[in-house]
């Protein structure tokens, strides 16, 4: 039986938890360690500028910035691969009953909630995690100082949101520890802060086949990104964190960041209190000029051209200023600010539409590997926004692109959104 944890609960026999597993800095694992291990938080001097504006969390007490800004995060290239072989890349476009059944992957052990060995007799993984959600119920403490070992976990759940055991930002950070790095560390560089989450279906379905995955796996893990965002964000408060950038996203595919195979989204939940980056910037600057006329509620987007599939609740089109072929912007018809705001009923209608627009993405050979981000208010910014999301393609881009916030693409938004159109009709009723 599951018993909710609280921040300081330890378990029976304590995990030596490696220098930033979980995000987590101790004594012990900050033994022998460098600066050069640390995640860092780094503002480009040449594109970072003051936040002057009050509506976009303005704190006297500390400077905060927009601009360009990277997570360097060592521990990211120590994770576990979800590919090993050629042919273990190949199975996962292989959407065949038989091939999905016969699947495990580093997850398996958290999902099963004992130890799985794979095929040789090894055990995947070693037992041990963090489990903020689920499905919707709550149950680690996101400030959690110490992982557990794993516990079974009901066979009818949907989906689980566990902290990243690799992540891009700390977590917990002892005292005295943090003392001692901000001696060591230079001036211009900062400890990234903040909750990694990644969440995971209970059963495993291949995120590159997304036409098997059903619509209520799919809910299930919004359901459960939505409480872990949820709880993270008021527990995160209540450790006097404020002003919070919060960007839900999917990368599917090996191409466009997914390393593992079984479909799964990702949380940056960033808290470093020190402002936002500059395309967000630009989004709450031109939402702060709409005003009353929000573009979202208006628009017809050119008209009725560009627009791929309306449901209930949602609009889908094809933007009209892509930063790849067939960039798909989809939007809730509700002016709402963020994801977590999101109802039953709009996450639903999302979870349909999501798989029936990625099937007829596949049926006209548009690349697998897709991104899905989510663009939403920051906690604690008293901003206008009406939350949307973008659906990118993956595509090799050149030096221009680089260069500027610009893409160069072929492909007429309205021609792709016609041809996304025409291979949608056979999933429509
Ligand atoms: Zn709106």
């Amino acid at each position: 039986m599951f018993i909710p944890r609280s921040k300081k609960d330890s378990n029976k026999e304590t995990h030596k938890t490696k220098f930033m597993e979980w995000g987590i800095i101790n004594k012990e694992n900050w033994e022998g360690k460098t600066t050069f291990d640390l995640p860092i938080k780094r503002w480009d001097p040449l594109s970072t500028v003051k936040i002057t504006s009050e509506d976009f969390g303005l704190r006297k007490e500390q400077i905060r910035y927009y601009g360009h800004y990277s997570y360097i995060s060592p521990i990211r290239g120590t994770r576990p691969k979800g590919f090993k072989t050629m042919e273990e890349e190949k199975e996962f476009y292989d959407c065949s009953e038989k091939a999905m059944k016969k699947h495990q992957d580093v997850f398996s052990s958290v999902t099963a909630g004992e130890q799985v060995y794979d095929g040789w007799g090894m055990p995947i993984g070693d037992g041990f995690t963090i489990i903020i959600c689920q499905d919707e119920m709550r149950r680690d403490n996101p400030f959690l100082e110490i992982p557990h070992q794993i516990e079974k976990v009901p066979e009818a759940s949907k989906a689980l949101t566990l902290i990243n055991r690799y992540p891009s930002m700390s977590r917990i950070v002892d005292p005295e520890v943090e003392l001692d790095i901000k001696n060591k560390l230079p001036p211009q560089l900062k400890l990234s802060r903040g909750i990694n989450l990644v969440t995971i279906s209970r059963h495993f379905y291949p995120s590159m086949c997304f036409k098997l995955i059903p619509t209520d796996v799919l809910v299930g893990i919004f359901v459960s990104m939505k409480a872990a965002i949820l709880y993270c964000v008021e527990e995160a408060i209540n450790n006097d964190y404020y002003d919070i950038p919060c960007m839900p996203f999917f990368n599917i595919g090996k191409k466009v960041g997914g390393s593992q195979p079984r479909i799964h989204s990702q949380t940056y939940i960033d808290l470093n209190m020190d402002g936002h980056g500059s395309r967000l910037e630009g989004y709450l600057e031109a939402f702060k000029e709409m005003g009353d006329n929000c573009h979202l509620c208006r628009t017809t987007h050119g008209g009725t051209d560009r627009i791929i599939l309306n449901t209930e609740f949602w609009t889908f089109y094809n933007t009209g200023s892509p930063v790849r072929n067939y960039h798909i912007r989809f939007h809730p018809m509700e002016h709402i600010r963020r994801f977590s705001q999101l109802k039953i009923n709009q996450i639903e209608d999302l979870a349909y539409a999501l798989k029936i627009i990625f099937q007829a993405l596949d049926d006209i050979e548009i690349d697998k590997n897709r991104n899905i981000l989510f663009n939403c208010c920051p906690y604690g910014y008293d901003a206008d926004f009406h939350m949307f999301a973008d659906i990118i393609p993956h595509e090799i881009i050149g030096g221009a692109e680089m260069a500027d916030d610009m893409r160069v693409a072929r492909k007429l938004p309205h021609i792709a959104a016609g041809e996304i159109r025409k291979s949608l009709e056979k999933y429509l009723k």
